[in-house]
């Protein structure tokens, strides 16, 4: 996907360079040259799905209507080839771009951006201001002025095993006392300040006639502001066992600091919204509980604006579509925000 890529952004006059990553795909970064030599704009994006291999049978790519379903369309496909698309016909319109423009796609997104993170803020640092291909939000198609920090938590529990029918009274059970530190944990709940902790998958036991010995729990974790990532990670280092035998291991943390609407997306927004209005378009602003590599741009204080991709719904389902009469103006939302954006 990545050398496909390569080659559809160097037919319409990039530069295509890869950076090795040895766990992941490789990142693809593109330059475009412009007209006057200020900080270029750089465009964000992945192309990494969540579908594994040979989806495409069961989930053909198909038009019906107005929607183009596939895996992938929606998150992130149309937001790629809108870059294609907005970079061609400023090309075609100003004979070269208005500014240099910088593309990075890339390659493990979906599993938290361990390769890339390091080279998107890097290539941001250098920016004058970030867009963000990701989804629009809803079918309204609001682009996405704050997003959730995100982060995830291993509790691992270490307990005493012993035969559940010959020696009860020495087991000390892990799943027993994980049982009792995931109430604690969802105590940590504060929904009404955008805080939320949800133990998604639990481990435990080997038989029903032993007592279990380990027993683990992977928790995610949302934040709405940074400063609320410091308290909730001290309280899942306090937890303690309330069986003494027992022995509790905290692993993780916040990964996506939250994309906050700050006055650098504030600003952004407002010209977005000058130029949709140009075409008597009412564009809308959402704040979003999801992370994306958005999340590193506005959070080392770059102006960033997520949401400028595709219109639909269904990222990650299987009814995952876009609706295609959303495209041009989406295109030229982009691609007057790489004219104008600062
Ligand atoms: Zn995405």
């Amino acid at each position: 996907m990545g050398a496909f890529l390569a080659g559809s952004f160097e037919a319409i006059g990039g530069k295509a360079q890869l950076h090795h990553a040895n766990d992941y795909g490789d990142n693809l970064q593109i330059d475009f040259a412009g007209e006057k030599n200020s900080k270029p704009v750089l465009l964000l994006g992945h192309f990494d799905t969540v579908y594994p291999l040979g989806t495409l049978a069961k989930m053909p790519c198909h038009i019906e209507e107005n929607r183009l379903h596939g895996p992938g369309t929606l998150d992130m496909k149309s937001g790629i080839a809108l870059m294609l698309y907005a970079i061609e016909a400023l090309k075609a319109w100003h004979k070269e771009l208005p500014r240099p423009v910088t593309v990075f796609l890339v390659s493990d997104e979906e599993v938290g951006s361990s390769s890339s993170r390091k080279i998107t803020e890097a290539l941001a640092r250098e920016s004058a201001a970030v867009l963000v291909l990701e989804p629009a939000a809803g079918t309204r198609g609001a682009v996405k002025t704050a997003r959730k920090g995100v982060g995830d938590y291993t509790l691992t529990v270490q307990g005493v095993a012993a035969h559940a029918g010959l020696d009860p009274g020495k087991g000390h059970s892990a799943i027993l006392e994980l049982a009792r530190q995931i109430l604690t944990i969802s105590k940590m709940n504060d929904l009404q300040h955008g805080v939320s902790v949800n133990p998604g998958i639990i481990r435990g036991g080997t038989r029903t006639n032993v007592i279990a010995a380990e027993a683990t729990a992977e928790i995610d974790v949302r934040i709405k502001q940074a400063k609320q990532a410091a308290g909730l990670d001290r309280k899942f280092r306090a937890l303690k066992a309330v069986d003494k035998r027992c022995k509790l291991t905290v692993e993780g943390g916040i990964n996506r600091l939250p994309m906050e609407r700050n006055a650098g997306v504030a600003a952004l927004y407002k010209k977005a919204q000058a130029i949709a209005k140009e075409i008597d378009w009412k564009l809308e602003e959402a704040a979003v509980g999801g992370g994306s590599d958005g999340n590193f741009t506005a959070g080392i204080g770059i102006p960033t604006l997520d949401g400028m991709g595709g219109v639909g719904e269904g990222a990650h389902a299987v009814h995952e579509h876009i609706l295609i009469s959303e495209l041009p103006r989406r295109a030229l939302l982009l691609a007057g925000m790489i004219e104008q954006a600062k």
